[in-house]
């Protein structure tokens, strides 16, 4: 058993994605932990992404992180952690396989619709930028 942190990005959100990516991730099926709706600042998204911080494109995912509305899930079942990134598909949207979700509602390579953690170590650290151990059942 495993949880993972998974983010549904300010661009799904805006376009009415929502739903059916919750459809998804309870078809997959998942056990949904804890779900809220937030909104990055500027020096939230920074600490998420602090690993990316030397990127040349940490400047714009920083930005489009925290320009609107995003959904926070706590995603826990067996193998949940890779599970949830093969659904993510890849993270290049032009190379996701079908039916997954960045080929479905990805825009761009920035624009891609969902997160998902790394590693089990990042979604430890993860979950708690977004959630206190009482809100994750
Ligand atoms: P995420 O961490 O959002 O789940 P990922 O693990 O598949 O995605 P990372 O390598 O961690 O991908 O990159 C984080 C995010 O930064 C990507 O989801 C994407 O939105 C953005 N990104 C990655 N590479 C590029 C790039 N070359 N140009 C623009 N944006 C990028
Ligand atoms: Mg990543």
């Amino acid at each position: 058993y495993e949880e993972t942190l998974a983010l549904i990005k300010p661009d799904a959100v805006k376009a009415g994605h929502t739903g059916k990516i919750i459809e998804a991730v309870i078809a997959a099926p998942f056990t949904i932990c804890a779900i809220k709706k937030t909104m990055l600042n500027r020096a939230m998204a920074e600490r998420f992404y602090a690993v990316h911080r030397e990127k040349p494109f940490f400047d714009d995912l920083v930005q489009f992180m925290s320009s609107g509305p995003i959904y926070a899930m706590v995603l826990g079942g067996e193998s949940a952690l890779l599970r949830w990134r093969e659904l993510m598909g890849a993270t290049n949207f032009e190379e996701a396989a079908e039916g997954t979700l960045r080929k479905r509602f990805a825009t761009s390579l920035g624009r891609n619709a969902v997160h998902g953690s790394d590693s089990l170590e990042n979604a430890c650290t993860e979950i708690a930028i977004f959630f206190s151990r009482q809100e994750v059942l």
